[in-house]
């Protein structure tokens, strides 16, 4: 399981509808709404 940088569920990798890469890390959202967040400010979720 990967963790949702924004609202930190856990999501399943496969077949994992959303994603975004920053980085060279992939991350995996629950959600558009989460992707879109993190795509707009990765700075913000990312440690
Ligand atoms: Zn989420």
């Amino acid at each position: 399981m990967a963790k949702d940088p924004v609202c930190k569920m856990n999501v399943s990798e496969t077949g994992a509808r959303f994603k975004s890469e920053y980085l060279g890390v992939t991350y995996y959202f629950c959600s558009e709404g989460c992707k879109k967040s993190f795509d707009s400010n990765p700075v913000k979720y990312v440690k």
